[in-house]
């Protein structure tokens, strides 16, 4: 850091409105689940209902190229104020739809205002309990106010916290022109929980040199590392007879199949028994009649080495298993489905110092943490746009316990305010 007395100081936290909260709630509103059922893109029609409230809401903020394109991506430019020429182009990118995996229609915010600790009881389903002991991340919000659902659907923090935060960024910037930054971008992308989020995005159109996806979860964390994923298919060919026939002669599939399966490691490699930067090889589907079965896997782990060797375990236990079945045969095949960012990551340190620096302003420390998965970013990076994560505050997410808090999330617009005003500085 300069102090150079013609850089813009830095603003203090009494500078922002208490905005986000307002956005956030009425993203929440729209019902945005993508479908991984559907071959379109998007999954969903009613993902545009929010895409082009959220374009409109854009060009009445002045932003004039702000629009929603065909498949359901939302594109604009936040112009720079600076003269400097060479400020790298920042794209702040969060996803517009909610999980499949638990209802998104419906949603009815509660706020536990001051919030002093102890269990939240979700109204509409007292079965529904956000317990202190089970989300410590719970004990850094003493005092907070917390957003929580009525218990009978997601919230959907995950990810219109970052649409909220980004909205409320981008209207704070163009409120206060006299804050020097270089071009913005802004990208909102469907379909990101069904692993399609990146799928259709014009990376020309955007024409940014950096990103940040805004999805992390506890303020305060920027994570530059996700899993590489590869998914494993398992196509097994059984023996078939009529049973009332079939003495010594049959070789059931659905049968060979649960044998694989219960081979598979107890106590390691499963998402049960595994944290922090341990991997998992882990059974998604299964599918079967007497003469062929098709069990569907994936494999995580942050390293190559790491995936291969699981990659190597599944061919043993298959191989040992066929030998029981000499009549049947079994194949496994492997497909690469995203790469572990930090490899790209690294060729840019300054994308995380940068965003150390700017979580540092807003009044946090910041922890450089992996993510367990994958984000846009993981695969935004390797199709040439690098893009670490950035904590949008969301918490228990894809489940009806899903939480955020309004501080977090005004931590979080304040991290992208700095953040453009550090790019600038720093060019
Ligand atoms: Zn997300």
């Amino acid at each position: 850091m300069s102090d150079s007395p013609t850089r813009t100081p830095f603003l203090s936290n009494d500078a922002f409105s208490h905005g986000v909260i307002e956005r956030f709630l009425r993203y929440v509103a729209i019902d945005t689940q993508s479908d991984p059922a559907s071959p379109t893109c998007p999954s969903t029609d009613k993902q545009k209902n929010l895409g082009a409230l959220l374009a409109q809401e854009l060009r009445d903020l002045g932003l004039a190229d702000a629009h929603l394109d065909e498949h359901g991506y939302v594109y604009a430019t936040i112009p720079a104020t600076t003269d400097k020429p060479n400020v790298p182009v920042i794209c702040l990118c969060s996803h517009m739809d909610t999980s499949p995996d638990c209802s998104g229609e419906g949603v009815k915010p509660q706020i536990v205002k001051n919030y002093q600790g102890g269990d939240i009881v979700l109204p509409a389903d007292p079965n529904q309990v956000i317990r202190f002991a089970e989300h410590p991340a719970l004990a850094q919000q003493i005092g907070h106010d917390i957003i929580t659902t009525d218990g009978t659907t997601l919230l959907g923090a995950d990810n219109k916290a970052g649409l909220a935060e980004i909205m409320d960024a981008a209207a704070f910037l163009i409120a206060h022109p006299q804050i020097k930054h270089g071009p913005l971008k802004i990208l909102f992308t469907p379909d990101e929980e069904i692993g399609r989020g990146v799928d259709k995005v014009d990376l020309k159109k955007l024409g940014a040199d950096f990103a940040y996806t805004m999805d992390g979860e506890t303020a305060g964390n920027i994570e530059d590392e996700t899993f590489s994923a590869d998914g494993a298919v398992v196509t097994i060919t059984g023996v078939s007879a009529h049973p009332g026939f079939a003495k010594g002669k049959i070789e059931h599939a659905i049968k060979i199949a649960a044998a694989i399966v219960e081979r598979l490691p107890k106590d390691t490699c499963s998402p049960e028994t595994t944290e922090g930067r341990e991997g998992f090889l882990h059974p998604i589907g299964i599918t079967g009649t007497l003469e062929q079965a098709t069990l569907s896997l994936i494999v995580r782990d942050f390293a190559e080495a790491g995936l291969q060797e699981k990659a190597a375990l599944l061919h043993r236990i298959v191989d040992e298993v066929m030998r029981g079945y000499p009549h049947s045969t079994a194949t496994v095949e492997i497909k690469p489905q995203y790469r572990n960012m930090k490899e790209v990551l690294d060729r840019h340190p300054e994308l995380v110092e940068n965003a150390r620096e700017a979580i540092r302003r807003a009044g946090l420390e910041p922890v450089t943490t992996a993510i367990r998965g994958g984000t846009d970013g993981s695969r935004l990076s390797f199709m040439g746009l690098p893009c670490p994560n950035i904590f949008a505050g969301e918490h228990a997410f894809h489940s009806r316990l899903e939480w955020v808090s309004r501080q977090d999330m005004e931590a979080a617009v304040r991290t992208i305010v700095h953040l453009a005003m550090i790019w600038e500085e720093r060019a």
